[in-house]
This record gives structure tokens, sequence and C-alpha cells, in this order.
């Protein structure tokens, strides 16, 4: 018997960090591990970032609890972020400041929803989603898309898992696990399929942005009728290279902000200041390091496309965004190598850890499970070894 709660007992381990944490551990035995499982970028944060920081400090104006939806000038600089550049229109107030995208988004699903309310989740989905409307007693709903449309659920099967108990939708672009991006087509056609249920949240994930490789970023925010419905999330960790540093926001309709205000409140409290003085640095200064980081993504993705497409039974697709390929490995399952039998991707993750050394992350994670992720957040170097190593491993497979 154990005397956990039915809550915590309801829902895994991240994948994502349950895997870095075994790379890890073999790191730390000694064991060289190429960590191709966590979405991290492997880039420092901008030099003029750290300044802002510790301007911060010497200062000794950020020692004191800060205010819980965050510093009020940078509500205010996020305001103008997303004006300017989404063309969404939340005021200081509507923004709420967070331990990270993470918190963000789990704030929004303890405001909202009631037991047994509904939650459509595009599926492959982020990891963490599904644990967080588990959590808050909701139940989520998959709509999958498959490599075939480019991982992208369409708004047919959107309309068609609506019920009357769909409380909300939610969905990140650029996606992660499988990159891909709604463009303003696809945005509108989910838009019109909310049309009549105005009682529906969208929540937008729109934390890869800024590692867009194809068109111009969209938020279906900006779609006739949706910013008054829509949470749209955001943060800093991917684009400007700040994952420990934990800032994340949303922009929401005022109701929504003031219960995820709430909810940090009684939680965790406002942000850690220096992080947030950080954050405004980074909205404030310059965006050629991030564009450059961009760039080296996208050129890493050509390299990583190309590489995995020579493996015989990875099916890929080409990213438009994020630092992830998400192939389909179906081909693999049945097979063995001497004990080792293949019988899920999971197996396969864990044979390639092993084996090839290097630590990849199993699709069911993300709700395929046929496929497997790979961040491609690391350097060509790593890259190409990581891949070279998983072809010999693969091979001996049969
Ligand atoms: N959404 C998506 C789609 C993510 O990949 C991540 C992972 N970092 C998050 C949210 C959470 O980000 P953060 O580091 O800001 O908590
Ligand atoms: N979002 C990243 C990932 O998907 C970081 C890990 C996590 O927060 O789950 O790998």
């Amino acid at each position: 018997m154990t005397a956990l709660s039915n809550r915590i007992k309801s829902i895994p381990e991240s994948a994502t960090l349950a895997m870095a944490a075994k790379a890890r551990e073999m790191k730390e035995k000694g064991i060289e591990v190429i960590s191709l499982s966590l979405g991290e970028p492997d880039f420092k944060t901008p030099e003029h970032i750290q300044e802002g920081a510790i301007k911060a400090i010497r200062s000794e104006d950020y020692f004191a609890y800060p205010p819980v939806n965050g510093y009020l000038d940078l509500r205010k600089a996020i305001s103008e972020k997303f004006q300017r550049d989404n063309g969404l229109s939340y005021g200081a107030d509507q923004i709420v400041v967070s331990n990270g995208a993470k918190q963000s988004i789990a704030n929004v699903f303890m405001a909202i929803l009631n037991p047994g309310d509904e939650v459509i989740v595009l599926t492959p989905y982020w990891v963490s989603y599904s644990a967080m409307i588990l959590l808050a007693e909701g139940e989520p709903v998959f709509v999958s898309g498959t490599i075939e449309n480019d991982f992208k659920a369409t708004a047919e099967q959107i309309k068609e898992a609506i019920t009357d108990k769909t409380k909300a939708i939610i969905f990140s672009s650029p996606c992660n696990p499988t990159g891909s991006v709604f463009n303003r087509e696809e945005l509108g056609a989910i838009a019109e399929v909310l049309r009549d249920r105005k009682d529906i949240i969208v929540i937008s994930d729109e934390i890869y942005e800024l590692i867009n490789f194809g068109a111009k970023h969209e938020s279906i925010g900006t779609l006739d009728g949706m910013l008054e419905r829509t949470v749209t999330v955001n943060g800093f960790s991917k684009g400007f290279a700040m994952t420990g540093w934990r800032v994340g926001y949303i922009g929401a309709p005022l109701w929504i902000a003031k219960a995820a205000n709430k909810m940090q409140g009684q939680y965790t409290s406002g942000n850690c200041s220096i992080a947030q003085r950080a954050a405004l640095t980074a909205l404030q200064g310059s965006m050629e390091p991030t564009q450059h980081m961009a760039k080296a993504y996208e050129k890493r993705r050509a390299l990583v496309y190309n590489l995995l497409k020579e493996i015989p039974g990875f099916e890929v697709n080409m990213p438009q965004g994020a630092f992830y390929f998400f192939p389909n490995v179906k081909y693999y399952l049945g097979k063995s190598f001497g004990e080792t039998k293949i019988d899920t991707v999971n197996d396969l993750c864990l044979f390639l850890l092993e084996d090839a050394q290097v630590s990849l992350v199993t699709g069911e994670a993300f709700g395929d499970p046929e496929c497997l992720r790979l961040s491609y957040a690391a350097s060509e170097e790593e890259l190409k070894k990581a891949i070279a190593q998983m072809t010999v491993s693969l091979a001996k497979l049969s």
C-alpha cells in the first residue's frame, strides 16, 4: 500500500526529464552519452542578458518578493511584444509571468478545468500537456495528425472531437515534438470550427516562435473573434537560450489572467526577481544572438535531415520550426539483437541509449508510439557522431 495520492499516481514521470536524468547518470559513471533527449538550446544565454541579471543583483533593488504576476515594466514590455510581433492586444494586466511556460500552462489548466472537463490536445503533443490536464482533473482528448499530413490534425478532426464537455483546446506551433507549423489558413480553419462554441478556450503555445524556418509566425489569437478566448503562451527558454532562468508568460483574457495569478499566488508567488530582470533585458535588447541561433538550428536541420533519411526504416518529415525531428520508426518494432527484443519504441530508445550511447525520447510520451524524438540542439559534430553510432546499432537489429 502506498500513501501517495491518486492524483500523483495518475501521471507518469516527465519522459523528457527522465531520459535526460538517465543520460546524466550514465555520464557520471564515465560513459560517454550524446544527449539528444532534452529540448534545450546548447547555446549560452546571450551576454547582454547575463549583464542585465548582474546589474539587477548589483543594484540591490530586486531582492524582495516581486509582484505575483511579474514586474509591471516586464509585463508592459511583454504586452508591447505581443502587439508588435504578433498583432495581439493583451494589456499589461492580462499578462502573467511564471516559472517557465510550463508553470504558465499548469496555472491555466488549474484555473479553468473542473473534474471531467475535456481538453482537446492536438497530437503529437508536448509531454506535459496530458499530465497537467489529469492533475487538474480534466480529461485529455487526443486528436492525432500523422506523418502523412505533417503531423497536423485537421479542423475536421477537431470538429468531430468537440462535445458538450469540451472546455479547451491546446497545441504548440511550432510544435514540440514534430516541428510542424500551422499556417494562417490552417489556423483559420480551426477558428472556424470553434466559431459557434465561444465557451471553448484556446491555449496556443508559441514558445518556439523564434525558431521558425518558414513563413512568418502566426498566432491564432489574431483571427476574428479569437482573442477574447485565446491564451497565448510564450517564454524565454528557447529563443533566448534561457531554459535555466525559468521565465515564461501568458497573455490571456482578463478573467483567466486573474485566476492564473490567484493560482500562482497560492502555489509559488512571483517568479525569481533576477530572472525577470534578465527577461526584460532580453526583450529590450538586440535580437541578433537569437537570429544567429536560429540560423545555426536551420543549418543543423539540413544536416540531420540528410543523415536520418539514409537510415533504413526511418520515415522523416522536414520540420518547419523548433529543433526536433520526430521520425516514424515502426520498421524496427518486432526486431531483436541477441537477448534484446524491440517490442516498443521505448525499447528501441533504451537499446540506442545502451548500444549507441545516444539518448532520445520515445514518441509514446508525445502521443505517437511509432515515433521517437531527436533534439538537434547540439553541435554538428555531436549530431554527426550520434547518428553514425545510431546507424551502426540499428543495423544490428533483425
Ligand atoms: N511548451 C513547449 C511546447 C515546450 O517544449 C516547453 C519545453 N521547454 C515548454 C512549453 C516549457 O518551457 P519552459 O522552459 O519555459 O518551462
Ligand atoms: N521542453 C523541453 C523538452 O521537451 C524541456 C523538457 C521539459 O520541460 O519537459 O524536452
